[in-house]
């Protein structure tokens, strides 16, 4: 069998070409160089098997997934990301399952140039955790708390989607292959939005990332900024294969509820939209201008400018299921 340190040393020692890992893996702590007049940015999560994801799932998604979370929380703050740790917890030492799990891992922390710099395993239920740290420029990090009446609000991508991939994979839903290997690619391997992000330094009033569903991360977004806010349904953006997933009227109340989706939420001020716009030309999945801020607090939803109920479960609490 085995030791902790051999598996560490097999499956999350890889090559990172970053000349700012002064000590990576192996030592009792990494040691970093943050780059002169920028500000640190640290982010963590957990997943957890049969809450975060279903028992079954290839370990190479968990692997992209477990990074994937964690990058989308950065590039909600505008940061760059640079160096993760990772904490695994296995039931069991199953050299197949770490093999793809860290390949999938990898896979993405190569994509974003990001070294993991350290490791730990325990044996319990299965289970892991990252920590990812990155920079952003000084003073210019995204909060949730900046958004002013006037401004206006969009959403990178595409929404609902990996709702949709749960109700697939859960037998809910039925669709055609393509649809369906689309809406469950942007379950299991949702792609961070880091230079969409990057995209809205010095052009965004606020940000968040769509990660519990639109409806309750933008009541997260307004009660931070103290403001509130009406978005129109029919603007959401949706993917074709969200569209085929209703042939009946679509159904907003599980678009806006739907979490996972990993996409960024932001509000620009109307003078700052022209460059927004301009600066998202060469961003893949573009931004949809969703609605607007205003000084009354709270979430009104319209169709087609007629007032809409909001749905009733906002989207995913953990400490709020019944
Ligand atoms: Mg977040």
């Amino acid at each position: 069998m085995p030791s902790e340190t051999e598996l560490i040393q097999r499956y999350f020692v890889f090559e990172q070409g970053r000349a700012d890992v002064i000590q990576g893996i192996g030592d009792d702590g990494a040691v970093v160089m943050p780059p002169a007049g920028q500000e640190l940015v640290a982010s963590v999560d957990t997943l957890v098997e049969g809450v975060h994801f279903l028992p079954g799932i290839e370990p190479g998604a968990i692997g992209h997934k477990a990074l994937a979370v964690n990058l989308s929380d950065l590039a909600a703050m505008g940061a760059e990301p640079a160096w993760a740790s990772l904490a695994l917890t296995l039931p069991e030492v199953d050299e197949v399952w770490l093999r793809d799990f860290s390949r999938g891992l990898k896979a993405l922390a190569q994509t974003y140039g990001v070294a993991l710099i350290g490791g730990d395993l325990t044996r319990g239920p299965l289970s892991m955790t990252i920590q990812v740290l990155g920079f952003v420029p000084r003073g210019a990090a995204l909060y949730r708390s900046g958004a002013q009446p006037g401004d206006r609000i969009f959403v990178t991508g595409s929404v609902g989607d990996a709702g949709l991939g749960l109700a697939v994979l859960q037998g809910r839903l039925e669709l055609p292959s393509d649809a369906a290997a689309y809406l469950s690619s942007r379950l299991h391997r949702p792609a961070p939005r880091i230079e969409a992000a990057l995209a809205l330094r010095g052009c965004a009033s606020a940000a968040i990332d769509v990660s519990d569903g639109l409806a309750l991360d933008l009541e997260r977004l307004l009660a931070a900024s103290r403001v509130g806010a009406t978005v129109e349904l029919t603007q959401l953006p949706l993917s074709p294969a969200a569209r085929a997933a209703f042939t009946t009227p679509i159904d907003w109340s599980q678009i806006l509820t739907a979490g996972d989706d990993y996409e960024l939420l932001f509000t620009v001020a109307p003078e700052r939209a022209g460059a927004m716009e301009k600066a998202f030309d060469a961003i893949a999945g573009g931004a949809t201008e969703i609605g607007h801020i205003e000084a009354t607090p709270g979430l009104r939803c319209t169709l087609e400018g007629h007032a809409h109920a909001r749905p009733r479960r906002a989207g995913y609490d953990h400490f709020a299921q019944p």
